[in-house]
């Protein structure tokens, strides 16, 4: 393994997870190892008090002194108290506080007697002293000292001291330390092991969603991966990554369809103009046939012209390249303008124009955008409504908004042809809409007008006996965003 992967593999989540583990593991074992070394040897110190406490009992009840000496007051035939007695003894120093010491056990002759200033001490308050005190060669002693009087008339009091060593106590806590330590390194290994399995185990869909998300390619957005059913965060991102996916695979299958929608309505016109041309040059008999067939193709390079201008214009819509001007306008005026232009039309179709109109209708948009937007939906209502029809054109303030209304006694929308009214290209198959000419963009340039405004479409039809469509654009600007999704309704 070089230094380079090595590098990789302590970068990693799963190395610095593990490690983590390890790290908040090594740190409990240690507070819980001070912690219990402490009440080990606290615990161990409390009994040994109360060990010497007892032989202090003990001592009052055996020990005389009368006039300066010490008798032993106990049956030599009772095993336990010989016993007892003897063990006072080995740690044992009883002085006057004169300089008379009545007894110095070999062993306190080790740690020599204590100094005159605690005895002094003790001896004046009478009350009890614990201290630790040391041998040269390092044994501890637990030192319990305090004042007897004397059985004698004269109560003399006189300074006991007895003790125990401490060194079992001591061992105890050290050999529990040791073993402590020995024992700690391993369990952080076994943690560190344990850890670097759980790490890879947590991380695995992870894993997976990086792999899956290498795997995808523009021929298999199709891919989704497989929640764990945790409902945890992880499952979260897995939702999250195939909603991505969804939307990128919804997008790009709009695109493959949208560049075939092109391609086929280009196709169309070329091959028509190329067909006429053709037989234009193989078989016109003379320069005014020619001039009639090059008029005739004129017509399809105006149709090609037409889309290309508006798949162009669309674009640059789309890619926000086109900036709405809005300023305030007076959109009945504008309404009324356009109801104009569209009278011509109407009656060549045998279709009643009406209209519903206040006054006067202040609104700051972009007049351009908005009369287009209004021309659509009246040529669209014109053209799908039958000789005898009606379209109704009203216009009304609502709170802070406004409302635009063009509503046809026309042929209809089919319902499940209502969500894919405003897709690029789309042109409800039937004969009624067949029969008319269109390129299939003009509600995706009214959608896009209503959004850019920050307003929304609503479209309302039914089959055979009409179509409503109503745009909703705020009296003022507040941004460019879409607000609110447009609805269809049937
Ligand atoms: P075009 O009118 O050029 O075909 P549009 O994008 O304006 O394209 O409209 C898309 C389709 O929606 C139309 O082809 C038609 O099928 C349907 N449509 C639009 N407006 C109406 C209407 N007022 N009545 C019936 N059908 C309509």
């Amino acid at each position: 393994m070089n230094g380079e992967s090595i590098r990789r593999i302590t970068r990693g989540l799963r190395f610095r997870l593990a490690a983590s583990y390890a790290l908040f593991f090594a740190l409990l074992l240690g507070v819980i190892g001070a912690v219990f070394q402490r009440s080990l040897s606290t615990s161990l110190d409390t009994s040994l008090r109360e060990v010497l406490d007892q032989e202090w009992g003990s001592l009052k009840a055996l020990l005389r002194i009368e006039n300066g000496r010490l008798y032993w007051v106990h049956d030599r035939q009772d095993r336990e108290e010989t016993f007892l007695v003897a063990r006072i003894q080995r740690i044992l120093f009883v002085t006057d506080g004169a300089g008379t010491h009545l007894a110095l056990s070999g062993l306190y002759r080790t740690l020599g007697p204590d100094p005159p200033g605690q005895i002094r001490d003790v001896l004046a308050t009478e009350g009890t002293r614990w201290s630790v005190r040391e041998t040269r060669d390092g044994q501890e002693y637990l030192l319990r000292s305090g004042v007897l009087h004397s059985g004698d008339e004269s109560r003399r009091p006189y300074y006991v001291s007895i003790g125990r060593p401490l060194g079992d106590s001591r061992r105890i806590v050290e050999q529990f330390v040791q073993g402590y330590l020995l024992a700690a390194p391993l369990l952080i290994a076994l943690v560190c092991f344990l850890g670097w399995l759980l790490a890879g185990r947590a991380l695995l869909p992870v894993v997976s969603l990086a792999a899956a998300a290498g795997r995808i390619s523009g021929s298999n957005l199709s891919l989704r991966i497989p929640t764990r059913g945790a409902a945890d965060e992880l499952d979260n991102l897995i939702v999250t990554f195939n909603g991505m996916m969804e939307r990128l695979e919804t997008s790009f299958r709009q695109i493959q369809q949208f560049s075939a929608d092109v391609s086929h309505e280009l196709r169309t016109p070329l091959t028509a103009l190329r067909g006429q041309l053709e037989i234009a040059l193989m078989t016109a008999p003379d320069a005014d046939a020619l001039r009639e067939a090059i008029i005739a193709s004129l017509d399809d390079v105006e149709r090609l012209t037409q889309i290309v201008r508006a798949l162009l214009q669309l674009a640059q819509a789309e890619t926000g390249q086109v900036v709405l001007q809005r300023a305030p306008a007076d959109l009945t005026a504008s309404v009324r303008g356009i109801l104009e232009q569209f009278e011509l039309p109407a009656e060549e179709a045998s279709v009643r124009l009406e209209q519903s109109l206040p006054q006067e209708c202040l609104a700051e948009v972009d007049r351009v955008q908005f009369e287009r937007m209004l021309s659509n939906l009246l040529s669209n209502a014109i053209k799908f409504t039958p000789a005898g029809g009606r379209v109704r054109v009203s216009l009304a303030r609502e709170g802070d908004q406004i409302r635009l209304e063009v509503e046809d006694t026309g042929c209809g929308i089919p319902e499940e042809a209502l969500p894919h009214i405003f897709t690029r290209f789309y042109r409800v198959s039937s004969t009624a809409v067949a029969r008319e000419k269109g390129l299939g963009l003009g509600l995706s340039f009214v959608q896009w007008i209503a959004r850019a405004h920050g307003g929304h479409v609503e479209v309302h039809s039914r089959p055979g006996a009409g179509t409503r469509f109503t745009v909703y654009l705020p009296l003022a600007a507040e941004g460019d965003s879409a607000r609110s999704a447009d609805t269809v309704r049937a």
